[in-house]
């Protein structure tokens, strides 16, 4: 009580009158501070009572709201709710490390975060941020968390509601964890199936859905009577990783508006050009474009042999499980594909591969046979694609060992990139 006593309070109640916009009498202030303090009320609270009594708006909520929130913002302080949080294994200076993504969201809007430590936040948390910053991700603000970030848990009360995740979300924006999304998009090809779900059969339908910035992979856990070329708004969907890439899927706790067919017509939908960071970041995707050079052309390029029991890539006539079989000749390209923002493994297929070679897999065969060595193709397709830059069309996936994209198109891109390209190519190597 004594440190109380000889408190004189003065950066307290410049806070407070800070806070207010009439001028009040401080002497007058501080007796009513002392007053409360007295009764035991805590000094944060006794502040914000005092100037909620003349008006002002208490410091607390002079948090900033997520809409709020600029690019570049430094100190942020927030009162969010964690919408989604996922780990993620990323490499600095070579270096493993655990960082986390996902949503946060308050009443106002609903962010992306990257956290750079382990603060043990979970889904559904009500947090307080202290000292935050933002940064620029896909041309809105990202909320990031680093060492010097506070974080304290509230109860989770405190948001009752968050803002319903970006009104609508593009698909090129969906993650894998993320709930309560609202996406308006072209059926592009319907299944129906029947799964055994807790010992009882039920239908289900898939396929693929399109907007302007992408496809996505989706299943219905409910017959909402869909169509093919329907075009609907998706309400309360979630988002779920397959092989990595977001998938979406929507039931009985979601609610399936079917538009007007010409609100996105076909030629509508896209396949835009991304970068390969936003790929892996995404996890993968069903019909992606990327650009990039080719590093390197790898190993177990060019002319193989597969178990004609399980399509596994031979060594020396054995297959790992089947073991002496004779296999079927095949041809296929392993190369990793670089734009400077990441790099990913692209895998051709023997058509492909035919037709970047300008020979069939017979006259692969015999060119082989004649040289007696089969890495003469592997050389051709190290002429071929070495340092080539090159626009793929296709499926991309994501496991521990990374992402890899099957190529389905393949466009060489011009000779006025390629120099580009090659300057990238000698930076990198330096
Ligand atoms: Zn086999």
């Amino acid at each position: 009580m004594r440190m109380l006593e000889e408190n004189n309070f003065n950066s307290d109640l410049d806070d407070i009158i800070n806070a207010l916009d009439e001028n009040i009498d401080r002497s007058e202030l501080k007796k009513k501070l002392e007053e409360y303090l007295s009764y035991g009320v805590p000094l944060d609270q006794a502040k914000n009572t005092l100037i909620k009594q003349y008006g002002g708006t208490p410091i607390e909520s002079q948090k900033k709201n997520l809409k709020d929130v600029q690019v570049n913002d430094r100190g942020l302080n927030l009162v969010c709710r964690v919408i989604s949080i996922n780990p993620k294994e990323i490499e600095v200076k070579g270096e493993k490390r655990k960082i986390f993504y996902g949503f946060l969201g308050d009443e106002t809007a609903t962010r992306t975060f990257t956290s750079w430590k382990d603060f043990e936040i979970n889904k559904g948390d009500v947090i307080q941020i202290t000292n935050a910053y933002s940064r620029e991700w896909q041309k809105e603000p990202q909320i990031n968390l680093s060492e010097s970030t506070d974080i304290t848990q509230l109860d989770p009360s405190t948001i009752e509601s968050v803002v319903r995740s970006p009104a609508t979300a593009k698909i090129i924006d969906l993650r894998g964890g993320m709930g309560n999304v609202e996406v308006t998009a072209r059926l592009l090809s319907l299944e129906e199936k029947i799964v055994t779900a807790r010992g009882k059969e039920k239908k289900i339908y898939s396929g693929l859905m399109g907007d302007t910035t992408g496809k996505i992979p989706f299943t219905s856990w409910k017959d909402f009577g869909l169509n093919e070329n329907d075009v609907l708004t998706v309400t309360n969907g979630y988002i779920k990783s397959w092989r990595g890439a977001p998938q979406l899927v929507f039931d009985e706790n979601s609610q399936v508006e079917k538009l007007d067919s010409d609100k996105l017509p076909p030629e509508k939908i896209g396949t835009p050009l991304i970068s390969i960071s936003v790929l892996i970041e995404r996890g993968g995707g069903v019909d992606m474009m990327v650009e990039g050079t080719v590093l390197e052309v790898l190993k177990s390029s060019g002319f193989i042999y597969r178990c004609p029991d399980c399509n596994r890539v031979l060594r020396n006539g054995i297959c790992g499980i089947h073991g002496e079989v004779l296999g079927v000749p095949d041809l296929r390209i392993k190369v990793i594909l670089d734009d400077g923002t990441g790099s990913l493994t692209a895998l051709f297929n023997r058509e492909l591969t035919e037709q970047i070679l300008g020979m069939t897999l017979d006259e692969c065969k015999t060119t082989a046979e004649e040289a007696m060595n089969y890495a003469i193709i592997e050389h051709k397709i190290i002429e071929c694609m070495a340092a080539r830059p090159l626009q793929v069309t296709g499926d991309a996936f994501s496991d521990e060992f990374g992402l890899t994209f099957l190529v389905r198109n393949v466009h060489f891109v011009s000779l006025d990139i390629q120099k580009e390209a090659n300057e990238l190519l000698k930076e990198l190597e330096e």
